[in-house]
């Protein structure tokens, strides 16, 4: 036998039951979507790799090191699996004007791709949820979006997930606080490693960032970019604030919260919680309303996040909120294959009256012993059994018997009438 193939490392499959929660999660993400007035965009996986390039910043992680880029072998194009979402829907939105008329609201859901170290919430292939709030400016929004995670943490039962806020204000403010924090960086040049050496003058910012626990203290003496912070700054952070504490969500102030990406200002926000080990970030986020110019687009202030659904669902998963499965409410069962026509015409309109009808399947010898569709009807979790018994057919009827109810009677039901008594079998 030939040698089977692998998955990539780090990439993932997402098979049944597991898939069954990843689906719950999505039918819970459209409909905070829809409370909200987000709407979803679909935009490719592959784009051109110079999108990243310029949208994310060069000394990044992600462009430094992660990103899984390619030469279209075609035509010599520079290509890119997304490592992220932002940067293509802000492309998406700049290419289609879609902020002609005013502002947009999105969402998406889908894989990103990082060419990271495999580990527990670390994957090559991972999914995330998005919002992006594109053309909005006042700090409601990012209220808005930052209370929209927690509605979702509400919607999944989950606890123990605590908000982390920073402001980063504008760039001449980051510029004042660069140049102090170069300063003093350089004052201690000696006890930075490699990583934040090289770093020191192309984006010391991200030094802060590091997780080196080496420099933890030195990073921590640091100067603060909020002490650099100006009045309209300082009141956007403030009205951020008081929109949490109007709605009771407390936060931890972390000036040390910078994020991945170099476009963002003023709000950044991360979602964290203690349960999941090293990787506790489930959601990060902020204002980025410098990335559409940098893109090339007419600026327009935006804000938004992205959340690690492999994270969000492991953490449903460490605190037992595992949704159970939902069974077929009937199982079809052949005693013979002569009677497979018109158990076919019998499931087709029960499923279009809206029952869930799991078929049994044969074989290349037909549809097999009763005993064996039964224990096969059992193990489906069904409540009933049809039943299309030679006896049933021959006066245009079928049997329905109860699996789960001992003391519940079995009746018969006519056939070609199903529309009539479909909502019998219904889950409750
Ligand atoms: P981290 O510091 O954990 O590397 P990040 O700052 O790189 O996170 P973002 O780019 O902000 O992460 O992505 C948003 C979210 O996506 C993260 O908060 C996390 O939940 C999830 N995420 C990021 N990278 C991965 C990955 N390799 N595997 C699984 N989930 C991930
Ligand atoms: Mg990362």
């Amino acid at each position: 036998m030939a040698e089977p193939i692998r998955a990539v490392k780090g990439m993932n499959d997402i098979l049944p039951p597991d898939s069954g929660r990843w689906e719950w999660f999505e039918d819970k993400v459209r409909a905070l979507m829809r409370r909200y007035g987000y709407q979803n965009v679909r935009v490719p996986i592959v784009e051109p790799t110079p999108l990243f390039v310029r949208g994310l910043g060069e000394v990044t992680d992600i462009v430094e090191k992660e990103m899984y880029s390619f030469v279209d072998s075609m035509n010599g194009d520079p290509l890119t699996l997304r490592p992220e979402g932002t940067a293509g829907v802000v492309r998406a939105a700049i290419e289609h004007s879609m902020l002609y008329e005013g502002g947009k609201r999105l969402y998406y859901i889908g894989p990103m791709f990082r060419h990271e170290k495999p580990q527990r919430g670390r994957y090559r292939q991972f999914h995330q949820v998005g919002v992006e709030a594109l053309g909005h400016g006042g700090p409601d929004v990012d209220a808005e979006v930052i209370l929209m995670a927690r509605a979702l943490w509400r919607d999944l039962g989950l606890a123990d997930v605590q908000l982390e806020l920073n402001s980063l204000g504008q760039s001449h403010e980051r510029q004042a606080h660069r140049q102090a924090l170069i300063a003093y960086l350089q004052a201690h040049e000696g006890e930075l490693d490699a990583d934040s050496r090289r770093r020191l003058h192309s984006n010391p910012l991200r030094i802060l960032d590091t997780k080196n626990p080496a420099l933890q203290a030195l990073v921590e003496a640091a100067p603060r970019l909020m002490d650099f912070l100006g009045e309209a700054s300082l009141a956007h952070f403030d009205a951020v604030r008081a929109a949490l504490d109007a709605v009771g969500q407390p936060y931890r102030i972390n000036p040390r919260l910078v994020r991945g990406m170099d476009y963002y200002n003023l709000t950044v926000f991360e979602w964290t919680t203690t349960q999941l080990g090293a990787q506790g970030t489930i959601c990060g986020g902020g204002r980025y309303d410098g990335l559409f110019e940098l893109l090339g687009g007419k600026p327009a202030p935006a804000v938004g996040w992205g959340m690690g659904i492999e994270r969000v669902l492991d953490l449903v998963q460490q605190q037992g909120l595992v949704p159970p499965p939902v069974p077929p409410s009937v199982y079809a069962v052949i005693p013979d294959a002569a009677a497979l026509p018109r158990a076919v015409a019998c499931v087709e309109a029960l499923r279009a009256a809206g029952v869930d009808v799991l078929m049994h399947a044969g074989g290349k010898e037909g549809p097999g012993s009763m005993k064996a569709q039964f224990k096969r009807a059992d193990a489906s979790g069904a409540r009933y059994a049809l039943v299309f018994g030679a006896d049933e057919l021959a006066v245009g009827e079928v049997a329905v018997k109860p699996l789960r109810d001992a003391a519940a009677a079995q009746v018969r039901r006519p056939l070609g009438a199903e529309a009539s008594w479909a909502a019998e079998l219904q889950h409750p």
